[in-house]
């Protein structure tokens, strides 16, 4: 049977593929169960510390969680409560500028 919806979809995690631009490895997922958004994140964890210096209004942070059978999903990450040192983070994927068209947020 075909899932109901896209956020269905989403339950099975991110899927490695390149991007379409710069060929760089990406993650990506649908993220959300009702206002979702396709995330394509770089395929590079890092601690959340590492990674906030480059997030702004056009690049979020997307928490990983690594699930038990292998490869991982990305969550929101929710700012207004603790976050535990030891949380994997990955950004946005940007491609480089020269890869970039002129118009491109990304
Ligand atoms: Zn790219």
């Amino acid at each position: 049977m075909a899932p109901r919806n896209a956020a269905v979809t989403a339950a099975a995690g991110a899927a490695r593929s390149g991007c379409p631009r710069c060929g760089a490895p990406i993650w990506r997922q649908l993220v959300g169960r009702r206002a979702a958004l396709m995330v394509s994140a770089d395929d590079d964890p890092m601690p959340l510390a590492d990674a906030l210096p480059h997030t702004g209004p056009n690049r979020l942070a997307w928490r990983v969680r690594r699930l038990h059978g292998g490869g991982c999903e990305l969550h929101w990450l929710h700012l207004n409560s603790p976050v535990p040192a030891a949380v994997e983070v990955v950004l946005d994927h940007q491609c480089p500028p020269e890869d970039r068209p002129p118009e491109a947020l990304w």
